[in-house]
């Protein structure tokens, strides 16, 4: 086991000056390594405060939540420390407060880096006191959590801020065995126009060199080059320390968990045995949703049978209304025929099923002449004409050629979106069936 650097990641509220610090921190970083060069956004770089040291940090740069979230839903927590930022002109806001919820439920120790201190006006102690009374118990007031005042803009205490990290992670005793198999994690992934697919990664245990194998879900890579932050090659990448590698075959999303296996085959093997959990995974969560909708179905269905139950009682009624008449029907019973067309099978069988109800009572009749899926054809229009039906249409438009002839041959086409509704257009329908109710016993 050797040491390693530290991780951090830089939270707070809205621009209480979290890039400008990640900007000030890379800055200084590449002038103490002296490349002089671009630096290369990959999600993290390393900084160094002096030289000749050996004291690296190791600063997640995407700030605020979206790492720290994103890292968490899969599972994967790189941070070992989280420097909160809070402005001195604003003090403690809802998204300090989110941050630091998050700092605690990771069980992450928090540094406060109270910025802007170079603002004329600020009252540095009520600043203080808002951080007190959020909980956090800071060193100057018998607590353990370091304050640092800083400016990022001017990139005053810089150096006191990274003294603050190296001190926190020397007493959490970071530690990582460089020499075995490498456990990484993916910070970022694009696809860069000249070099192809890329990812970066922090790596957590082993020495990631060129020609190995990486697997991580999906995702695999033969390692065929890697750069530092300043996109300068190198040769190794040890834990703690970020590296944009190249290589891959398909991209790993950010927050994947990155192995390295012994060769190709055990790759594509680990990818397979993911694919077929992934699947399994999907199966089930299909299955979950079937059973849910099955569920809404029987709600549907209890809630037709009550409505089919009511509407029974209410055609009895009519029919008692106008029993003393004569019938329309050949054995005295009122009798509609019908045609139902509609857009779904669910929705015909669902009328089907009501009507059915009726077909079957000796009080009343209605009679299907015809039924399916799709609009209304010549067909149907004939076949009502004949039996003197009406056409019911359910969620489906019907054709003016349609329409117009239906017209031309005395047949009435009712189209329904609520299926109540058609049920209730039937009643009314088989009602005006009946002679004029004389006798009131209802
Ligand atoms: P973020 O939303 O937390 O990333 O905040 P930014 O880094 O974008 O900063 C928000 C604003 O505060 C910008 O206009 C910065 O220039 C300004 N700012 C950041 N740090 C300091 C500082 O130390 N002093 C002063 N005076 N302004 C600062």
């Amino acid at each position: 086991m050797a040491a390693r650097p530290p991780i951090v990641t830089i939270m707070g509220h809205v621009d209480h000056g979290k890039t400008t610090l990640l900007d000030a921190l890379r800055k200084t970083n590449v002038v103490a390594q002296e490349f002089g060069g671009i630096t290369q956004h990959i999600g993290a770089f390393s900084g160094c405060k002096k030289i000749t040291s050996n004291n690296v940090i190791t600063f997640l740069d995407t700030p605020g939540h979206a790492a720290f979230s994103s890292m968490r839903a899969r599972g994967a927590m790189v941070t070992d420390i989280v420097v909160l930022v809070v402005a001195a002109d604003d003090g403690v806001m809802k998204q300090t407060l989110e941050s630091l919820r998050f700092a605690r439920d990771a069980n992450v120790p928090i540094i406060v880096a109270i910025n802007k201190i170079d603002k004329p006006n600020i009252d540095l102690a009520s600043t203080k006191r808002s951080l007190l009374n959020s909980g956090i118990q800071l060193e100057e007031f018998g607590g353990d959590v370091q304050l640092v005042l800083i400016s990022a803009l001017k990139g005053l205490n810089l150096d006191k801020l990274q003294e603050c990290i190296l001190a926190q992670a020397e007493m959490m005793d970071l530690k990582a065995d460089p020499t075995c198999h490498v456990q990484a994690v993916c910070i970022e992934s694009r696809t860069d126009p000249g070099r192809g697919k890329l990812s970066t990664l922090l790596i957590q245990q082993g020495s990631l060199k060129r020609g190995d194998i990486l697997v991580g879900g999906s995702a695999w890579a033969k390692v065929r080059g890697m750069f530092n932050d300043q996109g300068k090659p190198v040769e190794k990448a040890e834990p703690g320390q970020p590296v944009e590698v190249i290589g891959w075959r398909t991209l790993a999303p950010a927050g994947q968990n990155i192995i390295q296996v012994d060769c190709e085959q055990d790759a594509k093997k680990l990818i397979e045995k993911y694919s077929e959990e992934e699947n399994e995974k999907k199966i089930n969560m299909d299955n979950e949703v079937i059973q849910k909708k099955m569920e809404l179905h029987r709600e549907f269905y209890n809630e037709l049978r009550k409505k089919k139950l009511e509407l029974g009682r209410r055609m009895g009624s009519i029919y008692r209304a106008g029993r003393s008449k004569e019938s329309q029907t050949d054995n005295g019973v009122p009798k509609l025929d019908i045609i139902i067309k509609g857009d779904v099978d669910g929705s015909v069988e669902a009328i089907l099923d009501v009507v059915e109800t009726y077909s079957c009572s000796d009080q009343c009749k209605l009679n299907v002449i015809n039924y399916g899926v799709g609009a209304v054809t010549e067909n149907d229009v004939q076949m009502a004409q004949m039996f003197d039906g009406i056409i019911y249409t359910f969620n489906i438009e019907t054709p003016d050629s349609i329409l117009s002839l239906a017209k031309e041959q005395g047949v009435k086409i009712l189209n329904y979106n609520i299926i109540y509704r058609l049920f209730a257009d039937l009643i009314k329908q088989l009602n005006n069936k009946l002679p004029e109710i004389e006798d009131e016993e209802v």
